[in-house]
């Protein structure tokens, strides 16, 4: 007998119909003798609902109220999934994250799990019952019920699985799996069988919205098997998990790129001890998450300073460093919120030299100028023009091989 947690996400929960393919699903493992949890989310579109009906009852909604709005969302599914199921025939019981004692701290709309009781769960599984519990939700030291970030039921079923020490996560959503890149810009993009955590954990931050990142954190370090599979489809997704010599041998595993991007640079600092903070500390304390980083001497003792925002933080960004510049006489000011950066991403690269030679002469070969490079053990980044995105996406998959299924060893 194995243990299983399921969750779905809301395409998978999002209509009575879809509720009902969801219970049979689960029926089955439950009637072949598996031990099973089901985690879902709200039905597809209800958490921006009732998040818009927040925004029209107060501007900036009181996040602790607004937990306790978000998290409804989450319990009507778990019902309906739990009435769909006793309507089969199949014994289940629903409850909310509070009841099975989902603990997190206090951070009202981005909680963090702290521990899961899960003496409840195992009595009700012990008596050949499915559980069904609402994702996304926890409740504080003080029984404040607390939500995980959009996303978050990703996270409640990791949480869950590493909890109960299951023998797989399954997280079903709209796509088939992880692949080696979006198939809308590289229809020969090929879901691949397995991939690292570490890996996974690159993707995620790059921008591949697949799985809630911190789900993949959680996962790695509590050694959940995840997967990653389709309810509508029928298919073994794929595996999220350790690296092993039965690996894939891949250099590389997958091209992600993200394109809500924007640069900065400030031109003409003078090259003293501090100024990195000084450009910076104002855009971090304006809340803008700053992602790529360069630095460059010129010979006259200034420095060149890079560095790229989120799209949507480009304008603000833009009037705090121009202040900054006059601060520090400095010489300009510029930006481009017309750039995406693109990465390449696998274990495989870590013992192998040429890799990122073999990333640039691809984009050289097709014209595409690198703007900024940015690496890590187990990834490069460019970023290039927004209009060359596709090109350098398909030049890189086809360089890489990635539409061949690899070689076991
Ligand atoms: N319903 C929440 C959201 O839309 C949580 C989730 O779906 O995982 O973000
Ligand atoms: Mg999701």
């Amino acid at each position: 007998m194995a243990l299983y947690v399921y969750k779905f996400g809301g395409t998978s929960v999002g209509s009575v119909e879809r509720i009902k393919a969801v219970a049979q699903r689960v029926k089955k493992v439950h009637d072949r003798g598996d031990q099973i949890v089901v985690v879902v989310s709200a039905m597809s579109g209800e958490t921006n609902k009732l998040l818009a009906l927040a925004k029209a009852m107060q501007n900036t909604p009181n996040n602790r109220e607004l937990d306790v709005l978000l998290a409804t969302g989450e319990q009507v599914t778990m019902a309906l999934l739990s009435m769909a199921l006793h309507d089969l025939g199949c014994p289940a019981c629903s409850y909310t994250g509070g009841q099975v004692k989902i603990l997190t701290d206090s951070s009202h709309t981005k909680a963090r799990i702290r521990n899961i009781d899960d003496e409840r769960l195992r009595k009700d599984l012990a008596a050949g019952r499915v559980v069904v519990v609402a994702g996304f939700q926890g409740v504080d030291q003080e029984d404040n019920i607390t939500t995980l970030g959009r996303g978050g039921s990703d996270t409640t079923a990791v949480a869950l699985a590493a909890a109960l020490k299951a023998d797989e996560c399954h997280i079903y959503t709209d796509v088939d799996g992880v692949y080696t890149t979006d198939p809308r810009v590289e229809p020969k993009a090929r879901r691949l069988d397995k991939i690292t955590f570490e890996e996974m954990l690159e993707m995620a931050s790059l921008g591949s919205k697949v799985l809630q990142i911190r789900s993949v954190e959680f996962a790695g370090k509590y050694n959940v098997a995840l997967r990653v599979l389709s309810s509508f489809t029928e298919g073994q997704g794929t595996l999220i998990t350790y690296e092993d010599n039965q690996m894939e041998q891949a250099l590389i595993s997958a091209i992600a790129f993200n394109r809500d991007e924007a640069k900065l640079t400030i031109t003409g600092v003078p090259d003293l001890p501090g100024v990195a903070y000084k450009i910076l500390g104002p855009v971090a304390d304006a809340n803008i998450e700053i992602d790529m980083i360069i630095q460059n001497i010129a010979g006259d003792d200034t420095t060149d300073f890079t560095f790229t925002v989120h799209r949507n933080d480009y304008r603000q960004a833009k009037e705090l460093l121009v202040g900054v510049c006059a601060q520090l006489g400095a010489k300009a000011v510029s930006g481009d919120d017309k750039i995406v950066k693109i990465s390449i991403v696998g274990v495989g690269m870590r013992s192998h030299a040429g890799i990122a030679s073999t990333m640039f002469k691809t984009l050289a070969q097709e014209g595409i100028n690198i703007r900024m490079i940015s690496t890590s053990e187990i990834k490069i980044s460019v970023v290039v023009d927004e209009k060359y995105l596709e090109l350098a996406v398909r030049a890189l998959h086809s360089a890489f091989e990635l539409e061949l299924e690899p070689v076991e060893s």
